[in-house]
């Protein structure tokens, strides 16, 4: 006779090697808490890449909900994943305050913003 048997599964972050158990019934972690690095699983198109995702910034959405936008190493795609409880606060703090730029922006501006990370460094301004 089996009891109800909770299923484990180990987080591992690729990029700094932190390591956590995650139980079945909880959300899987989309970054790590500790680098607040992830795995980019899909792109745009459905295609498997396996890249680590890096953040490159913090948008807040509202007082409460701050995301961080992250960069894949890989193909360069930005996607924004919601900071959590256990994030490392310092480390969202560093990205915070590193020169953005143009702080805060919007999220539909994302495009524009691969292509100012990518370009020139251009600030945008006249
Ligand atoms: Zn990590
Ligand atoms: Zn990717």
């Amino acid at each position: 006779m089996k009891g109800k048997e909770k299923r484990k599964e180990i987080y591992r972050c690729l990029n700094c090697g932190w390591t956590c158990v995650i139980l079945e019934e909880e959300a899987a972690l989309e970054h790590c808490p500790n680098c607040l690095c992830g795995i980019h699983d899909e792109d745009r198109e459905g295609n498997e890449c396996g890249g680590i995702t890096e953040p490159v910034g913090i948008w807040v959405r509202s007082e409460r909900e701050w995301e961080i936008i992250q960069r894949c190493r890989f193909c360069g795609e930005m996607r924004a994943t919601p900071v959590t409880e256990q994030d490392n606060r310092i480390k969202i703090l560093s990205i915070a305050s590193k020169p953005i730029s143009s702080p805060p922006f919007p999220i539909e501006r994302i495009g524009e913003m691969t292509k100012i990370m990518g370009g020139s460094g251009e600030t945008g301004g006249k």
